[in-house]
């Protein structure tokens, strides 16, 4: 009892499918899968090169970039704030 979870928790074994990852065992839960992204908050595949923050398209991106990081798009964000 309680032997298969320990292997998982070890990371002997894949936490999704319970295969033998590579023989050894780290000591955290781990998988063969590709590791999830990191990222939680912005779940998008789309990275701004400037701040790193992700978004769901180039679209997004470029929007946010233009809003975020350039002279205008700043003044832009001011203007709004003053009203
Ligand atoms: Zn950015």
């Amino acid at each position: 009892m309680g032997e298969f979870a320990d292997m998982i928790l070890d990371g002997l074994v894949d936490q999704y499918t319970g295969e033998v990852i590579d023989g050894h065992a780290p000591g955290y839960p781990r998988s063969k899968r590709r590791v999830r992204r990191t990222y939680k908050k912005s779940d998008g595949d789309f990275k701004c090169e400037k701040c790193g923050r992700h978004f769901r398209s180039t679209e997004a991106v470029a929007q946010h970039a233009k809003d975020m990081h350039t002279p205008e798009g700043q003044a832009h964000r001011r203007k709004q704030r003053q009203g």
